[in-house]
Order: C-alpha cells, then sequence, then structure tokens
C-alpha cells in the first residue's frame, strides 16, 4: 500500500466540501434487484430515503462514499416519515425491501429513535423481509428495538475489509474489525441475520493487493455474515477517491479481479454475491474491453443464483491486458491509473 502525506482525514473533508448537499425532501429513489437471498432468488425493492445523511460524513467521511450529495441536513424525522408513507402508497407490498438511508438507519441523529420504530413497524408489515443498514456503533442501543423482528430483518454493515491499515489509511472508516464484531455477534445473540459489505479496491492499494485484501477479507467474515456483498469501488462524484482517479492515479477494478475474488472465496455456507453499480462502465468495474457487457452479465446471473457455473471457465483475449496490468504495477509498487 502507498499512502500519501498529510491529514488524510482532512483532505477528504476538503475535498467534499466543495460539493453542496441536497435542498430537496423527498425520498432519493426507489428501483428493484435480484439477488440469492435467504436460499433463492429474490426479488428485491430498494427504497432509499433522503435523510441528513451519515453522521461521520459530518466529520470526515469515508475516501470513496459520495452518497451526502442526496442527503439534505435539515430533514426532520416527520418529513422521513412523510417519504415512507409515500413509497408505501406506490409500492404497498412485496417480498424483500431494502431501505437504505445514504448513512445508518439505527443512527438517532439521522432518524429519531420513535421515527425509527414506527417507520420500520410500517415497512415490516408491508414486506416480508427487511434489510437496513447501519455503521456498528449504533446496534447496542437499537438491539431492543430490532430484535422483535428476528428472522424478518437483516442488519447490514459496510466493513469493507478487515486489514487495519486499509480501514485507517485507504477508507478512513473509524471504526474496526473489533467493532464491527462486536455488532455481528450481538445481532446473531438475538436472531437477527447479517450482511457484511466488502470493498473491492480501495485506494492505494495495487490490483493485485486489493484482490488479496478481499480474499483474505472474505475468510475473516465468513463466521460472522450471514451474506457478503463484495462491491469493487465505483467511483463517486466529490470524493477523495474521485480525485485520485482523476489525476490518473486510481483506476476502478478489472471484471477479470471480481471473479477471482468470486472463485477464490468459494464455499458452501455463506453466499457472496457482487451487484456492481456502474458494471462495465469507465468508473465502474470494467476490463475495457468488448467483454464488458458479457462478463457483467455473467457476475450478475451468479449473484442472483449463487451457481458458481456462470463465471467458472470465462477467458477473452484481454485477460493478458489484465494481466500485464498487474505487472506493470508490481515492478512500480504504487498503483497505477487507466492505461490509455
Ligand atoms: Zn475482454
Amino acid at each position: 500500500m502507498n499512502i500519501i502525506d498529510g491529514d488524510f482525514s482532512l483532505e477528504i473533508r476538503k475535498i467534499r466540501n466543495s460539493i453542496e448537499r441536497s435542498e430537496r425532501k423527498d425520498f432519493v429513489t426507489t428501483y428493484t434487484e435480484r439477488e440469492f437471498l435467504n436460499g433463492k432468488t429474490s426479488n428485491e425493492r430498494v427504497l432509499i430515503l433522503r435523510t441528513r445523511g451519515c453522521s461521520w460524513s459530518y466529520h470526515s467521511g469515508c475516501s470513496m462514499c459520495g452518497f451526502w450529495e442526496d442527503t439534505n441536513p435539515n430533514i426532520r424525522g416527520d418529513d422521513i416519515e412523510k417519504q415512507v408513507d409515500e413509497f408505501l402508497k406506490i409500492h404497498p407490498k412485496g417480498e424483500v425491501l431494502k431501505v437504505f438511508t445514504s448513512g445508518s438507519f439505527l443512527d438517532p441523529l439521522e432518524i429519531p429513535k420513535d421515527v425509527q420504530a414506527r417507520v420500520l413497524k410500517k415497512l415490516m408489515d408491508a414486506y416480508d423481509f427487511v434489510v437496513i443498514e447501519t455503521r456498528p456503533e449504533y446496534v447496542n442501543k437499537s438491539i431492543d428495538m430490532i430484535k422483535g423482528y428476528s428472522g424478518k430483518i437483516q442488519v447490514a454493515i459496510g466493513l469493507e475489509s478487515t486489514d487495519p491499515k486499509v480501514l485507517k489509511y485507504s477508507i478512513n472508516k473509524n471504526y474496526t474489525f473489533e467493532d464491527y464484531k462486536r455488532a455481528a455477534i450481538m445481532l446473531h445473540e438475538n436472531g437477527i441475520s447479517v450482511r457484511t459489505y466488502v470493498l473491492l479496491k480501495p485506494p492505494f492499494l495495487t490490483e493485485r493487493e486489493a484482490i488479496e485484501d478481499s480474499v483474505r477479507t472474505i475468510n475473516d467474515l465468513l463466521p460472522y455474515s450471514d451474506i457478503i456483498s463484495l462491491n469493487p469501488l465505483n467511483v463517486q462524484k466529490g470524493t477523495y477517491v474521485e480525485y485520485l482517479y482523476k489525476s490518473g492515479r486510481f483506476r476502478p477494478p478489472f471484471l477479470w479481479s471480481v471473479i477471482e475474488v468470486l472463485l477464490r472465496t468459494r464455499n458452501q455456507e455463506v453466499p457472496i454475491v457482487s451487484l456492481i453499480t456502474g458494471s462495465g462502465k469507465k468508473r465502474g468495474a470494467h476490463n475495457g474491453h468488448i467483454c464488458d457487457v458479457k462478463i457483467s452479465e455473467a457476475i450478475r446471473r451468479y449473484s442472483e443464483t449463487w451457481d458458481y457455473g456462470y463465471i467458472e471457465g470465462l477467458d477473452c483475449e484481454c485477460k493478458l491486458d489484465w494481466t500485464n496490468f498487474m505487472n506493470a504495477e508490481s515492478q512500480i509498487s504504487f498503483p497505477i491509473g487507466e492505461l490509455l
């Protein structure tokens, strides 16, 4: 890992502050997706609520996260309740609902406690299974509210990596693997399933280092997770990663790297899915070759079925470019941007 000098946390904040937050009060968006969840291919609806945003983003934030662009510091609890009522008018019921906030659902500064409880009850009444996201520090004080939904709720935590150096110097996560473990164990003790996000290719890692980091991280997480989402980094607006990307010091991972991580962590216990944002696009995971569509589709089908058959034995002439890219990086020992 090749770390820059200076105050990383402050640099992230400076770049982020160049972009305004939103003034809107409606929910951000809703869409559908499919993935292998609870032992089958599940049809899922995603709802992104607009909140004041992640509390950590007000102090500094994570190097790759641009979600705060959708947030509005002036949103109140009753605005959030209105968003949920509006959403339920349009999509009153369904199988799986993922309700995201561009932060932590369980953060009382983001959604007041009483609103959390009321909103969650409405959503749990309408959908068979609900997934919420949170940083681990909010789990302890919320466990009493969510444990009644045991078996019908999943809590997702974005640990990204189990390497303390990557968490601190590449991502600026401001929590540790130990913090995550405490939260995951508490959730399991209360019968609540755990989803963990793993970030493929945090900044300052070469392609090869990034693959090794994700493989090791997933193996570390298997005892604590019921499902793992492998998220290849996509370059979001107003982030530190975007600054590196624009100055030729970051390239999103190759789709070949995604496949290598999935195949090397193959197991029978915990599904590892990868719903890739911007797959095949310049700012998302891509090989930069005509095969991007085919390989993206193979990973999508795999993630819906957890059938490794979709990603085994894939080949293309551009695999050599991927190997050459990694060899070039290992000779200079720092990450390089897109080769044009
Ligand atoms: Zn290709």
